[in-house]
Parts: C-alpha cells; sequence; structure tokens
C-alpha cells in the first residue's frame, strides 16, 4: 500500500500515518522527494480499511497495490483452475462448455421437450429454476422439489450435467443429490450466509455477478466459497443495471478479459439476462466466446411464447442449434473449440 502525504503535511502528520501503519502490523518505508513525502506499507493484511488512512490529516492518497481477495486471484493460480466432473467433462480448460435450458422447470413435458433439443444441438449441461428469485411474489416462483427431480431425470438421460439456482441455506442440502453446479443468482451475489455454506459443499458453483456488483465485490464472494475449502467456483457475467432501458441489462463482455486477468476462476457469460431479448442472445453469445468466455449459458425453451419466466429472452431449439454451429466456428479463431 502507498500513502501519499500532501505537500503542505507536517512532520507529525507523516509520523501519525507511520505509527498508525506499524500499529495495524505493516512495515513502513519512508521516501522523502523534493516536495512530497511518499509512505509503502507492506504487509500481509488483507481486512485493513484504507479508508482509516485516507481520513487522516496529511494524506492526500491511498493506493492498495495488493488485492484483498487472496485464493480468486490470479496469482494464487497463474494457470487457471479447470473444474473437473466425473464424467470428463472439464471447465475453465480449452474448450467452451455450454449450459442451456429453461429459466424456470415448468413440467415434465417442458423440460424434457427442452433438453432433448439442447443436447441434441451440443449442450452439455442442463439448466433450469427449481427456487425462483423472482422479482414480484406473484410470479411462478417454481416447482421445487418437483422440478430437481425432473432435472436429474433429464440430465441422466440426455447425457447432460445439471445446474440449478440456490436461493438459501436450507435448500442446500435438498439440492446436494439432484444437481451438478449449484448456481447462485445475481441477487443472491452477496448473501454471505448463503456463501459460506457453499463452501462446505463439494459440488461446483456457479456464481452470478450482482446487477450493480464490481469486479472486486465479485471476487470477494468467491472469496468466501473459497475461503470454506470449495475452489470449484465459476464467475458468470450476467449483465449489470446501466441507464440503459432499452435491454433489461447491460452485458459487460469486458467483464470476460478484466476477470480472466485479475482471477484464476473460469468465467461464463450469460447472455439471456444480459439482453433479455430473444434475438439479442445470439450476436452476445457469438461476442462472449470471442472475448474468451469458459462457458456460455443459454435460456432455451422448446415454446417460450407459452414460458412461465423469461420467454421473451429464451431461444426456440432451432435458434439454438443455429448458435452451436456458429459458435464452432467461432471458437478456433480463439484458440478454443466447443465441448
Ligand atoms: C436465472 O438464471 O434464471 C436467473 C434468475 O439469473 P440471474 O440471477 O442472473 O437473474
Ligand atoms: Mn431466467
Amino acid at each position: 500500500m502507498i500513502v501519499a502525504m500532501q505537500e503542505t503535511a507536517t512532520e507529525e502528520q507523516i509520523q501519525q500515518v507511520v505509527e498508525h501503519l506499524i500499529e495495524m502490523g505493516f512495515s513502513v518505508h519512508r521516501s522523502t522527494g523534493a516536495r512530497q513525502t511518499v509512505v509503502a506499507a507492506v504487509g500481509a493484511r488483507v481486512d485493513f480499511d484504507i479508508r482509516n488512512l485516507e481520513v487522516l490529516s496529511g494524506v492526500e492518497h491511498v493506493h492498495r497495490i495488493s488485492a484483498p481477495y487472496k485464493l480468486a486471484g490470479r496469482s494464487f493460480r497463474p494457470a487457471g483452475t479447470i473444474v473437473e466432473f466425473a464424467n470428463g467433462l472439464k471447465i475453465g480448460g480449452e474448450q467452451v462448455v455450454v449450459i442451456a435450458g429453461p429459466c424456470s422447470v415448468e413440467s415434465r413435458e417442458q423440460l424434457f421437450a427442452t433438453a432433448e433439443r439442447v443436447a441434441k444441438a451440443g449442450a452439455r449441461a442442463l439448466r433450469g429454476g427449481a427456487f425462483k428469485p423472482r422479482s414480484s411474489p406473484y410470479s411462478f416462483q417454481g416447482l421445487g422439489l418437483e422440478a430437481l427431480k425432473l432435472l436429474r431425470e433429464a440430465g441422466d438421460r440426455f447425457g447432460l450435467l445439471v445446474v440449478s439456482e440456490v436461493m438459501e441455506i436450507s435448500q442446500i442440502a435438498i439440492m446436494l443429490p439432484f444437481v451438478d453446479i449449484f448456481q447462485v443468482g445475481a441477487r443472491n451475489m452477496q448473501n454471505f450466509n448463503l456463501l459460506r455454506e457453499l463452501g462446505k459443499v463439494k459440488k461446483p458453483v456457479l456464481l452470478k455477478r450482482g446487477i450493480a456488483a464490481t469486479f472486486e465485490e465479485l471476487l470477494l464472494s468467491a472469496e468466501y466459497i473459497m475461503a470454506g475449502g470449495n475452489y470449484n467456483v465459476i464467475l458468470c457475467e450476467r449483465g449489470i443495471r446501466t441507464f440503459e432501458t432499452y435491454t433489461r441489462n447491460t452485458l459487460d463482455i469486458s467483464a470476460i478479459p478484466i476477470i480472466h486477468k485479475l482471477s484464476h476462476l473460469p468465467m461464463a457469460s450469460d447472455p439471456s439476462h444480459g439482453t433479455g431479448i430473444r434475438d439479442k442472445v445470439a450476436p452476445m453469445a457469438r461476442a462472449s466466446v470471442a472475448a474468451g468466455a469458459d462457458v456460455l449459458l443459454i435460456e432455451v425453451h422448446h415454446d417460450p411464447d407459452k414460458a412461465l419466466s423469461d420467454g421473451a429472452q429464451s431461444l426456440y431449439p432451432d435458434q439454438f442449434s443455429e448458435l452451436m454451429d456458429q459458435l464452432r466456428i467461432i471458437a478456433p479463431a480463439v484458440g478454443r473449440t466447443i465441448a
């Protein structure tokens, strides 16, 4: 950490900063230039709030050099994390993995019809909400346990892994026998108690970026899971809230290369929630693969016009199939293949 003192800072003020840093356990190196004194603090503390320094008199600027997250940071595993599954599928390696399926599990007929089509087109995992975080309490809330059983059955029938969203701690045990990946939704990215519990689980977690979360906040949320011992975390850009109202959210494609630089964790992109508009999903999915996404999470419904949630952003099976063909052409251009 670097503390730049104001040009007018007195010796007393500089000493106050130095003493404060020493008290916090840092080793301190002071450098006095012609006009300004700079204090460098070196230490392993990650729980330090730099605002405590910023408010001291005589301080002009405080710059943190090391990231506040350690396990999620790229330097923890410079070569990158590969999440491996019992069926041999790897997330985070050379191959791009596509997860597809309906927003919510609505019925056996809906799930099986959709799962069959996405499997045929090349998806490797089936998504589907059993517990739904709806903005309105009057909207469809999901089929719960019944949906989980259907997901497992459809996943096994069509050779797909199963991904579903966990909204609260009590659902973890219920979901454990049925899912291969726990999804944490945007609304729960900072549900720290839930993240901590998922740290104790032996299955991977797909952690979505909150609607107004910075990269640092996303990585600190991943740190919560990893600190509990579960290193199999996949991060996901799913659109953030901006001033633009044309799209449901603004898919931040730059999050993909930025997170790859900051973290070793695999990075997913969800162009369905990222745009909210069916005909914008494929272009943003293509762009995501071109930008280096390790995973795509795409909503597909066998009959989206009748969907109980997110029909407007769900692809028709034929559109999904066409998109997969395009991705197989794009991926090699950036040194990847579609799993
Ligand atoms: C979903 O994947 O259906 C979902 C609710 O996503 P998000 O948390 O990104 O809104
Ligand atoms: Mn959805």
